[in-house]
């Protein structure tokens, strides 16, 4: 059986992985490079149990545990480790003493306390994105896959055109048994060739700073010029530099994503609402100014399963601020559902492609 994955993210290199291992002939095509996207810019901050209470709980958990099998049996560091995660609240207008609970690390200013703890090592944990990414491709390519440059531009149909026999990659035709859509927001482009809900792209902007205190991942209340409250995250990383993220971004998704930038003024804002919390992070070295969309549905899920409808083709998207940690476990799902006897460890029907409304081809050519 030869499978073809469109999208070098973590969704498409963790299909790969899963699907290589039980020896299934796969090629990953990727437009712009593995990892270039949200899956190389995001936080990689995992969480066991911050999904309980919604249809995401399981895949979640599931998720959390292979993260934690991978790290330990896959010959790659990725700085895998698990971590203490904070509640922080900072102002600059007010004394924030009031709220402290817990005595703060050292490296946080005067006026940044920490109001609780929201995660041990034993429910949160932290990776490297770009690092896990490129981990999983080319664990994938060991296990036999193929890696392809290129920009899919549309799918191969049979005869009744109720079957997916490829896809058309820079003008060619790549044949498969099976194509699975993993191309994160730019998965919206699947709409002119398939009965899919809109797929959307929310961006963020993030820094990454030459600075390495202690490992606690932060969650920050901060509140803001003009009393305005903002959320950045706080991830220290083992390779000696801390990512922040929390400021989002308004241009539309470009078509290509070599075009993502930050936008004009973002990576200064961010900087200054990082000095708020930690004089020394905020003056510290930068060494990325980075932007990146995350996908998302319109009720929040993923879409993970068969395309209703049309046989041969599936898809793997939407995984919105939890795509990092829900990776392996869509993974493990897709090769069971494409390569194992149906059958799936996790319930896949909250993330059923076909449960919302199909938008029409012309709205994304518009
Ligand atoms: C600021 C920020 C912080 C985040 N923090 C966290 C976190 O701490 N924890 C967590 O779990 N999640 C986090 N996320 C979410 C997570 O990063 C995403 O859900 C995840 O990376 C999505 O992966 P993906 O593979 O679906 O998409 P992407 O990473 O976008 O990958 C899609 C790939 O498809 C390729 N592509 C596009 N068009 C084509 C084409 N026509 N042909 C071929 N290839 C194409 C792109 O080049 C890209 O490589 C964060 C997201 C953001 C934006």
């Amino acid at each position: 059986m030869k499978v073809l994955i469109c999208g070098g993210g973590v969704i498409g290199t963790s299909a790969a992985f899963f699907l290589s291992q039980r020896g299934v002939e796969v090629s990953v095509v990727e437009r712009t490079g593995v990892a270039n996207a949200a899956s190389g810019k995001s936080g990689g901050f995992l969480a066991l149990d911050w999904c309980d209470g919604s249809p995401l709980a399981p895949l979640a958990r599931r998720s959390f545990g292979l993260h934690a099998e991978l790290a330990a049996t896959l010959d790659h560091n990725w700085g895998y480790r698990r971590v203490e995660t904070l509640s922080v609240v900072s102002s600059i207008h007010q004394n924030m003493s009031r709220y402290r609970r817990l005595d703060p690390p050292s490296w946080l200013g005067k006026n940044s306390v920490v109001y609780r703890q929201l995660g041990s090592p034993d429910s949160t944990a932290q990776l490297q994105p770009a690092a896990f990414t490129t981990a999983m491709m080319s664990e994938a390519i060991d296990n036999g896959a193929t890696l392809l440059e290129g920009c899919v531009d549309g799918l191969a149909f049979g005869p009744d055109g109720q079957r997916v026999t490829g896809a058309i990659v820079d003008g060619v035709e790549v044949t498969a048994d099976a194509v699975v859509i993993a191309m994160g927001p730019w998965s919206i482009l699947a709409c002119q060739w398939l009965p899919l809900p809109a797929i959307h792209g929310l961006k963020g902007h993030s820094l990454v700073f030459k600075y390495e205190p202690s490992p606690e991942s932060m969650f920050v209340e901060l509140e803001w010029k003009s009393g305005m409250m903002t959320q950045p995250e706080i991830n220290p990383r083992p390779d000696g530099t801390t990512y922040v993220c929390g400021l989002s971004g308004d241009d539309p998704l470009p078509l290509d994503p070599a075009e993502v930038l930050p936008e004009p003024g973002a990576s200064e804002t961010l900087r200054e609402m990082t000095a708020r919390i930690s004089p020394e992070l905020g003056a510290s070295e930068i060494l990325a100014e980075q932007a990146c969309y995350r996908p998302a549905t319109q009720d929040g899920l993923p879409l993970l399963g068969a395309v209703p409808g049309i046989g041969g083709v599936y898809i793997a998207t939407g995984h919105n601020v939890w795509g990092m940690l829900n990776a392996p476990a869509t993974g493990e799902a897709l090769a069971e559902l494409i390569a194992g006897n149906g059958e799936t460890t996790i319930d896949l029907r909250p993330f059923n492609p076909g449960r919302m409304a199909a938008i029409a081809p012309e709205v994304v050519l518009a």
